[in-house]
């Protein structure tokens, strides 16, 4: 029983208020893999880098038990590098540079021993290749998407071919209301979940995430950080907790799916904490499950009393 990760592996430029990082390890691949692997062993990662992508980042992933036998090297290349701002409102963020580099020409070459691979999580790449990576893996259990803004507006026909095929799409809210073209986020995940993906998960940042699912609702709360430094791989970080915890439940039930999008929380709730994936290196698994139980705490809602008691 395997996950599989596709997305970037990058090279990551980032301003926040609270600080600024220059070409640290990022990519939706990487955040994927790192957070997926706290609950389980087997997690394969499929992504390229070029040359000058160093031992000391491929290091990061290898000694997290990562398997990189899906990681392309492409020596004569150079590695996606993403450079971006954030606000002080950390919701808002301003990409200031994308050098797709090695990514322009990726064309993902699944190895045949990740082909039998059961949750795939899609990170946000160009649909097609998002087609082709599934083409590739034989008979997933389910399949977890991400994507952003970029493809809805670019290549929409693209996307929703890609939609048809997916178990589980992970966006934010402004993606889902771009997507449904339709402002009001319960009329619009359900245009979207018409669209393919029978699961649909809204984050909503600082504000906690939306579970669409089932034709029932589940709001998880956002974890009151007093230090954020850094949102960057929030969202892949959350897709990788879900991934990893649906994978150690074998099933993708109502409850698990809630306790998943719990875990995907509270995963994105540590990685903010320090600028790039540093938090998910060497995290303490009594830690996890100790903010994982907070965020229960946090929408405890104690019994209530009707304003007025029913006629007797
Ligand atoms: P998130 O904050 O979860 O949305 O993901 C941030 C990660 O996405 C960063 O580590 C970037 O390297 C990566 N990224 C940024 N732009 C793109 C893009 N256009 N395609 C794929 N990955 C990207």
């Amino acid at each position: 029983m395997s996950i599989l990760a596709v997305g970037t592996v990058a090279f990551d430029s980032i301003e926040t208020p609270f600080g600024a990082a220059e070409q640290v390890l990022g990519g939706s691949a990487t955040y994927l893999a790192l957070a997926a692997r706290y609950f389980h062993d087997d997690i394969r990662l499929v992504g390229v880098v070029g040359g000058d992508f160093p031992d000391e980042y491929v290091s990061v992933l290898r000694d997290s038990g990562v398997d990189l036998q899906g990681l392309e090297v492409q020596p004569e290349g150079q590695t996606f590098h993403w450079r971006g701002r954030y606000h002080y409102d950390l919701n808002e963020r301003d990409t200031l540079d994308t050098q797709l580099n090695v990514l322009e020409t990726f064309e993902p070459d699944i190895p045949e021993a990740y082909r039998d691979s059961k949750i795939v999580c899609l990170g946000n790449l160009e649909p097609a290749i998002q087609r082709e990576v599934l083409a590739q893996v034989d008979a997933p259990d389910y399949v977890i998407c991400d994507t952003m803004n970029f493809w809805i507006q670019n290549t929409p026909d693209s996307l929703r071919e890609t939609l048809q095929r997916v178990d589980c799409l992970v966006i934010n809210d402004a993606e889902t209301r771009e997507l449904a073209e339709e402002p009001n986020l319960v009329r619009a995940s359900e245009i979207v979940r018409d669209m393919g993906p029978e699961t649909l998960i809204i984050k909503k940042g600082e504000h906690g995430a939306l579970l669409f699912s089932d034709n029932t609702v589940f709001s998880a709360p956002a974890y009151p950080l007093e230090d954020i430094q850094d949102p960057t791989g929030a969202g892949d970080t959350f897709a990788g907790g879900l991934a990893g915890h649906l994978m150690r439940e074998g099933s993708v039930d109502q409850a698990s799916l809630r306790r998943g999008v719990i875990y995907g929380s509270a995963m994105a709730s540590f990685v903010v904490e320090r600028f790039g994936p540093r938090q998910l290196q060497g995290l303490d698994p009594v830690a996890i499950t100790k903010r994982a139980r907070a965020f229960r705490e946090l929408a405890s809602i104690p019994e209530l009393r009707p304003l007025q008691e029913a006629a007797a």
